[in-house]
C-alpha cells in the first residue's frame, strides 16, 4: 500500500475496533465506511472483528467470573484488538472495557471447551445487510455457506468454509444474468480449519444469478444459485 490510500488504510484499520465496538462518533464512522466499501483487506478485518464485538455488548462479564479463562492463542489476535480499543477510550470508561475483555476472554473459554469452531454462540447483528445464499458443495469433503453483500460497486460473496485443501488455490466467479463469470477473487484453502472469506465482483446483486468456487485443476468443489 502507498499513497493516499495506504495513509487512509493504516489509519483506519486501527479504528476497526471501535468501529465494531460502535464508539466512533458520526464523522470517524463515515470514513471507516467509505474507505470499507473500497478496502476488501478492512473488509475482512471487520468480518473478523464484528462477530466478538457484537457480543462484547452483550455480554454480563459478573456472570462469567467463574469460567476458566482460554489458552493464551485463542482469539488472541480479536483480543489484542479490543486491548487496542480499550487504550483509545477516555480513561472513565477504562475499567467498563477492561471487564468485558476478561468477559471475552472468559467467552473464548467457554467455545474452546466446547470444541466450537469459531465465535458464533448466538445470533450477531452485522454492521452491513446480509442475505444468506443456498450453498452446494460439490465436493463431498467440502462444507461451505455464504451470504450476500449488496454494494454500490457490486455483490460481494461472504465465504465460510472448512475442508478446502490446505494450500491450494481456490477462484471464485460471480454468474451474472447473461451467463458471463466474473472473477470475484481466490484464497487459499487451510484444510480442516475454518475458512472465512470475503470475495468481491463487478456483478450487480440483481444481474447476479450465483457464484462458483473452483479448484486448481478447474473442477467446481461449491456451487451457488441465488
Ligand atoms: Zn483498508
Amino acid at each position: 500500500m502507498s499513497g493516499a490510500h495506504g495513509d487512509a488504510h493504516r489509519e483506519l484499520r486501527e479504528l476497526l475496533g471501535a468501529y465494531a465496538l460502535g464508539h466512533l462518533g458520526p464523522a470517524e464512522r463515515d470514513r471507516v465506511r467509505a474507505h470499507l466499501d473500497g478496502c476488501p483487506e478492512c473488509r475482512a478485518e471487520l468480518a473478523g472483528i464484528a462477530p466478538l464485538a457484537a457480543r462484547l455488548a452483550a455480554v454480563d462479564p459478573d456472570a462469567l467470573d467463574a469460567t476458566p479463562t482460554p489458552p493464551p492463542d485463542l482469539g488472541a489476535r480479536v483480543l489484542a484488538r479490543i486491548a487496542e480499543e480499550e487504550r483509545r477510550v477516555v480513561p472513565l470508561r477504562r475499567a467498563v472495557v477492561r471487564r468485558r475483555v476478561l468477559a471475552a476472554a472468559a467467552v473464548a473459554g467457554v467455545a474452546a471447551a466446547g470444541g466450537a469452531v469459531g465465535w458464533a454462540l448466538r445470533p450477531v447483528s452485522d454492521p452491513v445487510p446480509l442475505e444468506p445464499v443456498a450453498v452446494q458443495a460439490v465436493d463431498p469433503g467440502v462444507e461451505a455457506s455464504a451470504q450476500l453483500v449488496p454494494h454500490t460497486w457490486g455483490v460481494e460473496v461472504k465465504l465460510t468454509g472448512t475442508g478446502f485443501a490446505a494450500g491450494e488455490v481456490y477462484r471464485v466467479a460471480v454468474t451474472d444474468d447473461a451467463g458471463r463469470e466474473v472473477p470475484a477473487g481466490e484464497f487459499l484453502g487451510v484444510g480442516p480449519q475454518q475458512m472465512r472469506c470475503n470475495l468481491n465482483s463487478s456483478v450487480l446483486r440483481d444481474d447476479a444469478v450465483g457464484f462458483e468456487v473452483v479448484d486448481a485443476d478447474g473442477e467446481v468443489v461449491v456451487r451457488s444459485r441465488f
